[in-house]
């Protein structure tokens, strides 16, 4: 177990920041996930940690020993740090057992029996390890990869987008399998992704990554709920921002009043709420009444277990004519036309004009 420490870390490719002035520290057994649109310096970062790229400023440090910075740069194969890198990256022309076995001392007793060891620790078959590469689903490999990072049994380990080739319901399997792994062998864990599902259910802390600048970092369901601005908001998952005015703890918006998460804030300001704190009903009752608002359904787009409903919002609350996206089963979902009345549950979090999140909220 070990505790990561980034301090002011900076990599320049010529003239461009890929990392610059980034900060986080990821806890002893701690599962933190790294989200960012593509290009976004993910894969620079976790190479820093790895020791395949020196910083040019600030400092890494691991359970207090300094790995890069301040004159020092232990090379990566003294850092026992797992790296399970974006393609998986298979020796090719060696077998599964070849692969895994790749870093272990050879000659020695255990190594057979350790390698049986780590195809059983991914859930593998012993019978897979005569394979090659090549004979293996992406699933199979991926859990290949992963053995031969653990191999090292590393005090961490770093995976770059290890799911991204797998099918979606092979994604959360995995996901589920690895953390499982992870956690059963006490390893601190860095997952980097650019799918916002499974940044927000991978880990303990969530880091938010754009342009090379740390974002936010916390824990999911506060970056969720909270994020630091706008963008975050909206890459996270749904947003539905509203211009408010916000006095004595209710922000009132073209939904009505909302409870405002940030009681100190007075006048105006960006409120945002998640699709799911939004419940339909149909209306007969149109068009007043104290609490929530009210709207006629004007399309929808069925999408499974979940169909979203678009409603434009009648005046006199909304001054634009406001349509916005709900959220409701499909078997209750209202045909267009349909008078529909929205009551708005929870409390909305707010932005101050320049985008960024008042806080505390
Ligand atoms: P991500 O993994 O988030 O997609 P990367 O860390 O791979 O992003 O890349 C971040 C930025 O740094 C990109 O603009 C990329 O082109 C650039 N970059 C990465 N590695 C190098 C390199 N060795 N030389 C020059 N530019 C690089
Ligand atoms: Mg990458």
């Amino acid at each position: 177990m070990s505790t990561l420490e980034l301090k002011s870390v900076s990599r320049f490719f010529g003239a461009y920041a890929a990392i610059e002035n980034f900060n986080l520290t990821v806890a002893s057994g701690g599962r933190t996930a790294i989200v960012g649109p593509s290009g976004s310096g993910k894969t620079t970062l976790l190479r820093l940690i790895a020791g395949f790229e020196v910083p040019d400023l600030g400092t890494i440090t691991l359970d207090g020993v300094t790995l890069a910075g301040d004159s020092t740069f232990v090379p990566a194969h003294r850092r026992v740090i797992g790296y399970v890198p974006q393609d998986g990256a298979l020796f090719p022309h060696l077998s599964v057992a070849e692969n895994i076995g790749f870093g272990l001392p050879r000659g020695t007793e255990n190594r057979d029996r350790r390698i049986q060891e780590l195809l059983e620790m991914v859930s593998l078959n012993a019978s897979m390890a005569s394979r090659w590469p090549h004979e293996l689903s992406g699933g199979q490999q991926q859990r290949v990869a992963l053995a031969r990072a653990l191999a090292q049994s590393p005090k961490l380990m770093l995976l770059d987008e290890p799911f991204s080739a797998l099918d979606s319901g092979l994604r959360v399997s995995m996901r589920k399998a690895v953390s499982k792994v992870l956690s059963d062998a006490g390893v601190t864990a860095i997952l980097v992704t650019h799918d916002q599902e499974e940044a927000l259910s991978f880990g303990d802390q969530l880091a938010v990554i754009r342009q090379g600048r740390l974002v936010q970092a916390g824990a999911p369901k506060d970056l969720y709920l909270r994020p630091a601005d706008e963008e975050t908001a909206a890459f996270l998952g749904d947003a539905l921002v509203f211009r408010a005015h916000v006095s004595n703890g209710w922000a009132r918006c073209a939904l009505g009043n909302v409870i405002a998460g940030n009681a100190a804030l007075n006048g105006h300001a960006k409120i945002l709420l998640r699709p799911e704190q939004l419940h339909l009903s149909r209306s007969t009752l149109f068009p007043n009444s104290a609490d929530g608002c009210y709207g006629v359904v004007v399309g929808s787009d069925f999408g499974g277990d979940k169909c979203t409903v678009m409603v434009q919002l009648q005046a006199p609350l909304s001054e634009d004519e406001l349509t916005i996206p709900v959220r409701v089963p499909a078997m209750d979902c209202p045909g267009p036309g349909t008078r529909v009345h929205i009551l708005v549950s929870g409390t909305a979090h707010s932005f101050t004009a320049d985008r960024r999140a008042l806080s505390p909220s």
